[in-house]
């Protein structure tokens, strides 16, 4: 098995940890920037490909790459944009099934994921496949890999046709897939109701992180089901996390991935948000976020 990570301007795209733990560490990155996107793995790599191939062009890099894998019977992508964009393309030059949105790839079968999780199917793996994978289904151990010299791979001339590139508009973090999100802010049942969740979103939009919540936010209807974080929520993984007036439940957590940084804002020194977080601030998270938004408007 081998992990193919699209990336672009040397960054790794949302999964692409995940998708080479999957495939044990043998891994082909290809794109702008594919040295320095390699080198930001936090998983262990056996073996490593880099193809500096530009920007994302997936019609002429699915044929460059099907000429070098075609050996490869099981190909793993990430469920980035960019990996669900490349992985249909490349099982069409390969000729082999696609199978979408795992959470668990064998050489044998295929777990796949359906209705927001709420399906789960299982499909024999009976020849050579692509497959991407649902990114954050699994967690994995972040390390600091020593990583093997890279193989250079260059793709031959495109051979496809692709679209143009005219621009590329920055993400907007309120309208950005949570599991996408870089900085989160997330409030629970001890920030307050719509006023304080209102404010919430300014405050976010200020700090250009995404909103999150708990599930008792989302089951009031204060915020939709999309930005509620955890087992039956979005599963996260962000650089800065911040928590306010939320405890920390098992089932929130356990959606939070491996944050960089968290920081809990909570009445309670000693619930479990607090015992996780790297800054835990003990006070009253509704005043905190109040003085957070002011501190920001005399900034701007
Ligand atoms: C099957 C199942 C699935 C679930 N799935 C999810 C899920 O996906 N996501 C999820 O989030 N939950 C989920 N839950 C619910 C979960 O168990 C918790 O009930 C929920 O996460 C708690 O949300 P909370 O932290 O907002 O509220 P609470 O647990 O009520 O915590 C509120 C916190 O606010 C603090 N607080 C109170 N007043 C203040 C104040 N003035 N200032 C600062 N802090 C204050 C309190 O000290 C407390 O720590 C699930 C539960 C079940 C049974």
């Amino acid at each position: 098995m081998i992990a193919v990570v699209p990336v672009r301007d040397g960054r790794l795209p949302v999964g692409a940890d995940a998708t080479v733990a999957e495939a044990l560490g043998r891994v082909l990155v290809i794109g702008e920037g594919a040295m320095a996107a390699a080198a930001s793995l936090r998983v262990e790599v056996r073996e490593l490909r880099t193809c500096e191939a530009g920007p994302f062009a997936p019609g002429s890099w699915a044929a460059g790459l099907a000429e070098i894998l075609s050996g490869e019977p099981m190909i793993v992508l990430p469920g980035s944009a960019d990996g669900r964009d490349l992985a249909g393309r490349l099982a069409g030059e390969l000729g082999r099934p696609c199978h979408a949105w795992c959470t668990e790839v064998l050489s044998s079968r295929a777990t796949m994921t359906r209705h927001e999780g709420v399906v789960s199917v299982t499909v024999p793996v009976l020849g050579p496949a692509v497959t991407t994978l649902v990114p954050r289904a699994a967690t994995v151990r972040a390390v600091v890999p020593r990583q093997p010299d890279p193989v250079v791979v260059e793709l031959g001339a495109p051979m496809r046709r692709d679209a143009t590139v005219l621009g590329v508009d920055d993400a907007d973090p309120a309208e950005l897939d949570l599991s996408d999100a870089e900085r989160i802010v997330a409030g629970g049942v001890g920030l307050g109701g719509p006023e304080e969740f209102a404010m919430l979103a300014e405050v976010a939009a200020a700090l250009g992180a995404s909103l999150g919540a708990t599930r008792p936010i989302a089951d009031r209807g204060i915020v939709g089901h999309e930005r509620q974080i955890g087992t039956t929520g979005v599963t996260v993984d962000p650089q800065l996390y911040v928590a306010l007036g939320i405890s920390g439940a098992v089932q929130h957590t356990a959606g939070l991935g491996s944050p960089g940084r968290i920081v809990a804002v909570n009445t309670d020194a000693a619930c479990p948000m607090m015992a996780m977080a790297d800054l835990a601030v003990v006070a009253d998270a509704a005043a905190t976020l109040r003085a957070l938004d002011r501190r920001l408007a005399e900034a701007s």
